[in-house]
């Protein structure tokens, strides 16, 4: 079965061409600034062990016409990887946003839409996007299955204690304010990964996402008791340009009392916080840099970051009443070893302790980096949310 998978973006479009169930890769690509005259589409293909790598700059005004482009490099006569669109099967869609109405992969029907559309409030920036890649795509890719899978889903089995807000009830069962929480396609596929190293389908396991949003989930018996993020992807980590948790008040002082918009305070909890807000850089390699040359910004924000994982850790293991393992994934999770030592240091007391010659391998596998005889793992587990949509999108079908 050939599984394209497809994350659709305000100006940009990456996807992925599998076989399953063998996971193989076709190839991949990503077309950025779409829009604008210079938009540069990536191709990369995958034969023999080998990767071709093409790439383009010219204009792109819509989504539509970088789709099509990709279409024709997939069956080019010389670079095609397929002989006809027709062979792909399905086409997998990552949706941001699923609200209640989505539990699980769902194939993508006319009310499906319809639900999709009715959730852009609650993802305005994300969500129109992905709809727009299902519409195109179904122009496109016409004899293929259309499915979606959502970055909310996996959050879905979380009890009302964990996703309810103390605020008055009427705006949840009315507007259905609540925490969804995100990033649900990776803490699945890590957590899953996670349990069947350690064999024990069961296991209790925080996992903690480090890219460039940041978000921890606490899993037990494969299923997500609670996470970091919220109604939207502002709360919790400290991430690259979000801020995570703050006080409300903090948002009334500086619209009431400074005259800020409710927009502007928007953009700069959005954009302009984190650890851009506090050290002027967003990438975690840029701020080690700092700190090796003296900054001191850099490491009382590494320090601020580091101890808002731990905290969360200690929330999690009180929540599941226990722990098997701890999991450090995307980005910064899987390379920055310094993240690591400093969120695992001093939590002897809840048996997490990192052997420092195997946190500082570099490997792009799954490993442990717990001491010998540990009570806890600590594994870093690379994530790959591009094949737990292909295989979803392949579980879906053939349960059909
Ligand atoms: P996204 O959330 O966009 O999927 P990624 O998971 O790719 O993000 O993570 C991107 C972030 O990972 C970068 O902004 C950078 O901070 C961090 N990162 C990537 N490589 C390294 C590295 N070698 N060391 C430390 N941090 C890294």
């Amino acid at each position: 079965m050939y599984i394209f998978v497809i994350n659709s973006g305000s100006s940009s479009i990456k996807y992925q061409l599998f076989e399953m169930p063998e996971a193989r890769v076709l190839c991949s690509g990503l077309v950025e600034r779409i829009g604008h005259e210079n938009a540069v589409l990536t191709h990369k293909i995958y034969k023999g062990g080998k990767e071709d790598i093409l790439t383009s700059t010219e204009p792109i005004n819509d989504h539509g016409k970088g789709l099509s482009k990709v279409e024709k490099l997939l069956t080019d006569a010389q670079v095609g990887v397929l002989k006809s669109l027709d062979e792909i099967d399905v086409v997998g869609h990552r949706v941001v946003h699923g609200g209640e109405r989505f539990a699980a992969t769902t194939r993508i029907t006319d009310d499906v839409k319809k639900d999709i559309q009715q959730l852009f409030p609650l993802a305005p920036l994300h969500n129109p996007s992905n709809f727009l890649g299902i519409e195109v795509a179904e122009q496109i890719f016409s004899k293929a299955s259309q499915v979606a899978v959502f970055d909310t889903a996996f959050h879905q089995t979380m009890p009302p204690k964990a996703f309810r807000y103390a605020i008055p009830e009427e705006f949840y069962s009315n507007l259905g304010i609540r925490a969804y929480g995100f990033h649900g396609t990776s803490h699945k596929y890590v957590a899953g990964k996670a349990a069947e190293y350690l064999q024990k389908p069961e296991a209790k396991i925080i996992t903690i996402h480090l890219g460039n949003g940041c978000s921890m989930s606490a899993v037990e018996n494969g299923q997500c008791v609670d996470t970091s993020m919220g109604l939207g992807p502002m709360n919790g980590l400290i991430m690259g340009t979000r801020s995570g948790d703050i006080d409300q008040s903090v948002i009334f002082y500086l619209v009431n009392r400074e005259g800020y918009s409710l927009d502007e305070v928007n953009t700069i909890l959005n954009k302009k916080s984190g650890m851009l807000g506090l050290t002027g850089y967003n990438d975690m390699r840029d701020i080690t840099k700092a700190i090796d040359e003296g900054n001191a910004n850099a490491q009382m924000a590494y320090d601020m970051y580091t101890y808002r994982i731990k905290k969360y850790l200690g929330a999690y293991i009180a929540a599941l009443n226990g722990l098997d393992a701890v999991v450090f994934t995307a980005g910064v999770g899987e390379n920055d070893i310094k993240v690591r030592q400093m969120v695992c240091q001093n939590m002897e007391y809840l048996g997490i302790t990192l052997d420092e010659e195997k946190n500082a391998v570099r490997s792009k596998n799954l490993r442990e980096i717990n001491k010998e005889g540990a009570s806890v793992k600590v594994l870093v587990v690379p994530t790959n949310e591009e094949l737990e949509i292909a295989r979803q999108c392949y579980e879906l079908l053939a349960a059909e």
